[in-house]
């Protein structure tokens, strides 16, 4: 019996040190984190290959934020 799947996983990549942002939902100022959000098929419960990925930019508190480009977030994180 072969058992398979997908699984959701956040990875932080970094923290965006150019801005502080007030969050609109929990009304604290601070730096913005970065993360990739994947969606992994998994095999016997193990993460084998990302299937997709997606990056955000969230607040450190609330952990709400925005969708942004990937490209985005390189130069986020170069800067
Ligand atoms: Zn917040």
């Amino acid at each position: 019996m072969i058992i398979y799947g997908w699984k959701h996983m956040n990875k932080e990549l970094g923290i965006n040190l150019s801005k502080i942002y007030c969050c609109p939902h929990c009304n604290n100022s601070s730096h913005y984190k970065i993360i990739r959000h994947r969606l992994y098929f998994t095999l016997f419960f193990l993460p084998i290959l990302p299937l997709s990925s997606k990056y955000y930019e969230i607040c450190p508190i609330c952990e709400r934020g925005a969708k942004i480009k990937k490209a985005e977030a390189k130069a986020i994180l170069a800067s």
